[in-house]
């Protein structure tokens, strides 16, 4: 609407001058994008595609982005560090300005992003995709510093927290316990800590069969919780423990000298790999910029994903609150197309489009074993609210079905080159 507005009055202004009507280039419509990830890229490239006519820029402070989806392969031995890593090149060709620094604040009335640089961009419309920053010291003693001895891996970054984890199972002597703390939810990727588990069982059978595994987990439940507990029974045996948080797996304080995790009623564990996932919440930029409210995530119109608070800028992937979505690469790439068609639809006057949203978590238990659960959501009326699809959806069925097994991790494969063709390319 604004760019339709701002267009129109320059029209007008060029009218009344008796001047030639402003030129496409004098008026083009402007949609900044914050964060080239999941959510960002995509909706970058599908701006793109969809909108020829309106200028694209996307801000990302890394020069190439390493996905957390297949992160957990990495660890597993089953992918390499190159396998997940990906370039701009492909949206610069498409005609996306990809300007390499970080957005350090934004202006929702003059409608415009400060960027680390220096400079400040004007948008029309703001995409933002930023994902998640992680709660220093919601666990005690759990810090930046910390995180150098006790590896979060749960922001892929420059890759350096997924390489420091790597090494150091790959390192640790045959008998040793790796620990995990997993948080309460919401958090990025619900069954991304399990399918860790799963995949760092899977290297350690082989490397390591005297290890063992302790997941000291904050909930009683957890996403694919039957289909896990099956595999992990059926590959790994007694290796992995997983304590639930009311039989005293909630880890509240660590010390990272001694790699120690202590939980809510005092018991210490040792570890020689300590993987903490500390609770998250929307990135730093949305906090600052007033987007979230006290639960730490930016509440949005479901059916345009802009933040309630301010008009005019999307908020996508992790950020939000996703109501029951998850909050997973897929949604944040299903959500973009939506942001996307509503944005430019507002920049010509337009309702925005009817909304459903899709979501398939893969999971890799084992090399040829993959699980897998499937949601579809759609907004309310008023978009205060989304629902899912009761009828639809579900989760692979339990059992002992090895072609099944095999099938969903290639499946799972397939989705990968998939999303990030539709993310990159
Ligand atoms: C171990 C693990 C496994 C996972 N596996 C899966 C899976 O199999 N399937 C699935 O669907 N999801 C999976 N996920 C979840 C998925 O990674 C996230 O849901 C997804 O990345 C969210 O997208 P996003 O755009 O919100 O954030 P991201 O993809 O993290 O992108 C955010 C981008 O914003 C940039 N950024 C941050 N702040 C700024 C700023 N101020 N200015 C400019 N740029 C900024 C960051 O550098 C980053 O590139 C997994 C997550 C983890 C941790």
């Amino acid at each position: 609407m604004v760019a339709h507005s701002r267009r129109s009055a320059l029209v007008a202004a060029a009218a009344l001058l008796g001047a030639p009507a402003v030129s496409r280039a004098q008026g083009q419509a402007r949609l900044v994008v914050v964060g080239g990830g999941f959510g960002g890229a995509s909706a970058a490239r599908f701006a793109r595609l969809s909108a020829p006519d309106v200028a694209v820029t996307l801000i990302e402070p890394q020069p190439r982005f390493i996905t957390c989806p297949y992160g957990n392969l990495v660890l597993g031995g089953l992918r390499d560090m190159a396998a997940i890593t990906h370039g701009y090149e492909g949206l610069a060709a498409r005609g996306v300005r990809i300007v390499q620094d970080r957005a350090v604040g934004i202006d929702p009335v003059a409608r415009s992003v400060r960027l680390g640089g220096g400079t400040t961009l004007g948008y029309d419309r703001l995409i933002l995709s930023p994902g998640v920053a992680l709660r220093w010291n919601a666990i005690a003693g759990y810090d930046e510093a910390a995180a150098e001895a006790m590896p979060h891996a749960w922001i892929a970054g420059d890759g350096a927290q997924i390489t420091l984890l790597r090494r150091q199972i790959a390192a640790m002597p045959d008998g040793g316990v790796v620990a995990l703390a997993i948080p309460p939810n919401p958090f990025r990727c619900p069954p991304g800590p399990y399918e860790r588990i799963s995949m760092i069982a899977q290297y350690l059978k082989r490397h390591k069969p005297r290890a063992k595994i302790l997941a000291l987990d904050a909930k009683e439940r957890f996403s694919k919780q039957a289909l896990f507990q099956d595999a992990w029974r059926a590959l790994y045996g007694g290796m992995i423990e997983w304590v639930p948080g009311n039989v005293d797996g909630r880890v509240v304080r660590v010390d990272a000298r001694t790699r120690m995790l202590e939980t809510e009623l005092g018991t210490r564990h040792r570890a020689d790999v300590a993987n903490v996932i500390p609770p998250q919440s929307a990135a730093a930029i949305a906090i600052e910029a007033g987007l979230t409210d006290r639960t730490g995530w930016v509440p949005v119109d479901y059916r345009t994903f802009e933040a309630r608070t301010a008009p005019g800028i999307h908020v996508i992937g992790d950020a939000n609150q996703p109501g029951p979505m998850p909050k997973s690469g897929f949604i944040a790439n299903s959500t973009a197309k939506q942001a996307v068609a509503s944005a430019l639809a507002a920049l010509r006057g337009a309702p925005p489009p009817e909304a459903v949203y899709f979501n398939t978590c893969y999971s890799h238990v084992g090399a040829e074993y993959g699980i897998s659960i499937v949601g579809i959501f759609r907004p309310n009326a008023d978009g205060t609210a989304v629902e899912e699809d009761r009828d639809a959806g579900g989760t692979s069925p339990r059992g002992d079905l090895p072609e099944q097994r095999r099938l969903e991790a290639r499946y799972a494969d397939a989705w990968y080159e998939s999303i990030t063709r539709d993310m990159f390319s």
